[in-house]
């Protein structure tokens, strides 16, 4: 196991402490053998997984009378940021499984109708529907302001048409939140959120994207795709508001993801610098290995206290984290690639055979130095919330 002292710090409640022991001991069984040369069928399985284990009711909002299926009323960040870190250390696709089921869910915990988290939100927390997020398009990543998919009203239907890509989940999903412009006015005020299920005549997968680190990833096509007015969700206009609140839910557990990724990487390091004889001694007495490692470590804490701060502002004085989580989402997936990629170099040769832990962690956190906002954006995130003030 690894080093657990941090549950020791004044963020975290006895709850959490008993979370991140079950889960660790639960993916110490559970997540042995994942096989990656399917990553369709491993997803599915690892949803299936932890909806029995009861994982992923922390990825959903309970509501007030726990109908919606969550663990708790609201979703609580330092519970997922536990769960998201844990998942990586121990295996990259169970924290992409889990973290899809939250942010793919996480418009309808938020803004949805009762009738639409009644029907979606129990069968996330169970594991028996696959959730995704679809905002992103071929000329809107990192301007998403600037999407086009439309949504045209027409009674009591919206019809939908145009392009999603870099969808993870896409070809998996059950069902998609899909935000797209409905015209209210321009740019960010003129967008809306909706749920379209997989099966709806004029929405399909037109590509598979394959990856460096396998998730099922895709893009989709919506032509003549017409859903319920019932579907859409909070107000029309409202979609791109939305997409940022979930996003800002979900920003600081992307942290806890590289952090997961980071300690695992600096336990390999390690034990090969234990293990590994060179000159008459182990590489671990080697002096420069000592610095590296003493960085290794630091950088990893300075991620968990930001990560954490974020999550624990949220949850405990019920605050907006614009900032703290970007300086949360920056700050753990930049060093987490360099704390790998000092894991890596002490393997020497053997770090960049194929099915190595830190050939795997190496290829795994590339995507997070990019995905929900990458560094650069983060940077401007932060800097503008500095001048507003
Ligand atoms: C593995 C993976 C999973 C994903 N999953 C989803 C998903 O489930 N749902 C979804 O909607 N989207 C998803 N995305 C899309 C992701 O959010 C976008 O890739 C991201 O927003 C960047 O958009 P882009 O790829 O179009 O790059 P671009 O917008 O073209 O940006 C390219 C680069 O430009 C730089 N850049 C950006 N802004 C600035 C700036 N202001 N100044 C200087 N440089 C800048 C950054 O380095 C950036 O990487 C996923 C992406 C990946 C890789």
């Amino acid at each position: 196991m690894s080093d657990m002292s941090w549950l020791d710090w004044p963020f975290f409640e006895e709850r959490h402490r008993t979370l991140a022991r079950e889960v660790d001991e639960w993916c110490g069984t559970a997540l042995a053998g994942v096989d990656h040369h399917d990553a369709d069928a491993a997803c599915r399985k690892l949803v299936k997984a932890m909806g029995e284990a009861g994982w992923l009711r922390y990825a959903v909002a309970g509501g007030p009378g726990g109908g919606w299926g969550g663990a708790l009323p609201e979703v609580d960040s330092r519970s997922v940021c536990i769960l998201r870190e844990t998942f990586a250390r121990h295996e990259g696709l169970a924290d992409f499984a889990f973290a899809m089921q939250g942010l793919g869910s996480g418009a309808i915990s938020l803004m949805g109708s009762d009738a639409l988290r009644e029907r979606y939100l129990p069968r996330v927390a169970r594991g028996q529907a696959i959730a995704a997020f679809a905002l992103s398009e071929p000329e809107a990543g990192s301007d998403v302001a600037a999407l086009a998919c439309e949504a045209r009203q027409d009674g009591g239907h919206y019809v939908l048409d145009g392009v999603k890509t870099w969808i993870s989940n896409g070809g998996i999903a059950d069902f998609y939140c899909v935000f797209a412009r409905t015209g209210e006015a321009p740019g960010s005020r003129g967008i809306s959120a909706f749920v379209v299920d997989a099966d709806t005549p004029g929405f399909s997968v037109s590509e598979r994207i394959d990856l460096i680190a396998p998730h099922p990833l895709g893009t989709l096509s919506f032509e003549n795709c017409r859903i319920p007015a019932t579907q859409r969700l909070g107000e029309p206009g409202q979609g791109f508001k939305l997409a940022m609140m979930t996003l800002d839910i979900f920003r600081a557990s992307v942290a806890a993801a590289a952090l997961g990724f980071a300690k695992r990487a600096l336990d390999e390091g390690l034990a090969r610098a234990r293990s590994r004889r060179m000159f008459g001694q182990t590489l671990a007495d080697l002096q420069l290995t000592q610095a590296a490692l003493g960085d290794m470590a630091t950088a990893i804490d300075a991620s968990a206290l930001l990560t954490y701060r974020a999550a624990w502002l949220r949850d405990v004085r019920k605050q907006r984290t614009t900032r703290e989580a970007a300086m949360a989402k920056m700050t753990a997936t930049e060093s987490a690639q360099s704390v790998i990629d000092r894991a890596l170099q002490m393997f020497g040769g053997a770090g960049v055979v194929s099915g190595m832990p830190v050939e795997k962690l190496y290829r795994e956190i590339r995507a997070l130095r990019i995905y929900e906002g990458a560094t650069e954006v983060q940077k401007l995130i932060i800097a503008r919330e500095l001048l507003k003030a």
